[in-house]
């Protein structure tokens, strides 16, 4: 039966019985989705939109085989892991497999509980307490994470850094402490110098740190920040901190959150992007795992997931359920049977391109950075003062949306990088389609 309520009604009722604190895309028109089915949302009147935004739906928002996995196991089983499922051990070990170096898994539902677990285990493990994560870094909603992002508590939230919290400058060289000229942005040399610049600020931090008879548990950081800004640390930069962190008795922990399961093309994890042999000791993935079914995990060692505090122990009520398993296995079957590493390799050649003789004709944009289906475009008042232009970046989201029928998001620090990262399936046609019209919008605005 066709719901025949308005966009209005349901507003109203959203606005009467959800917080009011409860972010939500396009604040002053929000869109209802009425269906949605792989690249495309559809709103209230049925209108077709191409979706930009949604990393979670990985292989396509209601890709079938997905739903027809969840839907077979939620009619089969949905007991707990203290049950045994074959569904937990096939995914722990197909996970496990795009890992070399983790032996270890431990499922839970968010990707804020996968990092606040993460943060447990480092600390029982190395018998520190503290932590040090990137500025603008976001780890999620629960209070030990929201205490580790500064992305939140540099906001004005209630939370404000705690003692064991140590902040980091962003590797980011285009924006952050130590940055490179536009000519030097993609240059091998400058780009491992500005990389060791970063790390030697890691070092510091751990002195500063045992100066004061404290103990980095775990240095946290996204293998390439999406929140913060879309920002891809230098070559090298995270060995060289692995090397830091681990001579003063700390893990490292990569979060893979948003940028796991083949974003990147080349490769399963951003963390392996440059195929160099750096392995994290921890690693936590939530967002595209299930499509959209939640579902989290913490990767690691043995002995690390062995050293969790005395009797406690780990359970984890819907942690690990056999159809939030039947999920991930789903999401890889797919991601393999579609080559969609490849796949989102390939999109990402065509959008550096395509993106790169945009910015030839605009002089608001002042750096595109990307790698598969994960790029950010840098908007700025002025390329030579790289002043964000957050307003600009407003404005050309709304545009795309009533105009173009695309959905784009912008964020990172000051709300100015447009952020494409859509369903992997998304194809030529609408890298296309997404950089022309990106290209009439800044026409329009005359930018
Ligand atoms: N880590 C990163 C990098 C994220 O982007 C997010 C969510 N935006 C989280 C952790 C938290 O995940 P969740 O919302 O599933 O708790």
């Amino acid at each position: 039966v066709k719901d025949e309520r308005t966009k209005e009604e349901i507003l109203n009722k959203r606005k009467n019985t959800i917080g009011s604190t409860c972010q939500i895309f396009y604040s002053d028109n929000p869109f209802m989705v009425s269906r949605a089915s792989m690249q495309y949302l559809y709103d209230e009147n049925g209108k077709r939109f191409l979706d930009c935004i949604s990393n979670v739906q990985h292989v396509g928002h209601c890709h079938p085989t997905v739903v027809e996995a969840i839907s077979k196991q939620l009619a089969t089983s949905t007991c707990n892991v203290r049950f045994v499922s074959t569904q937990l051990a096939d995914c722990a070990e197909q996970l496990l497999k795009t890992l070399p170096g983790l032996d270890t898994i431990l499922f839970c539902n968010s990707g804020s509980e996968a990092n606040d677990l993460a943060l447990r285990l480092a600390r029982d493990y190395t018998k520190h307490h503290d932590a040090i994560v990137i500025e603008h870094a976001y780890h999620g909603h629960v209070t030990t994470t929201m205490e580790m992002s500064p992305y939140k508590f540099d906001h004005g939230s209630s939370l404000s850094q705690p003692e064991w919290v140590h902040v980091a400058p962003c590797p980011d060289v285009y924006r952050g402490k130590h940055r490179l000229e536009d000519s030097e942005l993609r240059n091998a040399e400058k780009l491992y110098e500005a990389g060791k610049q970063y790390s030697n600020d890691v070092q510091e931090i751990l002195k500063n740190v045992e100066e004061k008879n404290r103990g980095v548990a775990a240095y946290f950081a996204e293998a390439l920040q999406s929140c913060g800004g879309q920002v891809i640390p230098p070559k090298d930069y995270f060995k060289d901190v692995a090397s830091h962190v681990r001579s003063h008795g700390g893990l490292i922990v990569i979060d893979e959150v948003q940028t796991g399961f083949g974003r990147i093309g080349s490769k399963y994890w951003a963390h392996q992007l440059y195929d160099d042999g750096f392995i994290p000791d921890i690693v936590t993935m939530g967002k595209p795992m299930g499509n959209g079914f939640p579902v989290s995990a913490v990767a690691t060692r043995k002995e690390i997931a062995d050293a969790l505090g005395g009797s406690v122990g780990y359970f984890n009520t819907y942690g690990g359920n056999p159809v939030a398993c039947a999920a991930v296995i789903s999401v890889m079957k797919v991601v393999r049977e579609e080559n969609l590493l490849a796949h989102s390799q390939k999109m990402g050649e065509e959008l550096e391109v395509a993106l790169n003789e945009l910015k030839q004709k605009h002089e608001s944009i002042g750096d595109i950075r990307g790698v598969g289906l994960f790029w950010g475009i840098d908007l700025v008042k002025s390329r030579d003062s790289r002043e964000p232009d957050q307003r600009l970046a407003l404005d050309v989201i709304l545009e795309l949306r009533q105009k173009y029928g695309i959905l784009l998001n912008a964020d990172g620090p000051y709300t100015n990088i447009l952020k494409i990262k859509p369903p992997l399936c998304f194809d030529k046609s609408n890298v296309l389609e997404t950089v022309s019209a990106l290209d009439q919008v800044l026409t329009h605005f005359n930018r």
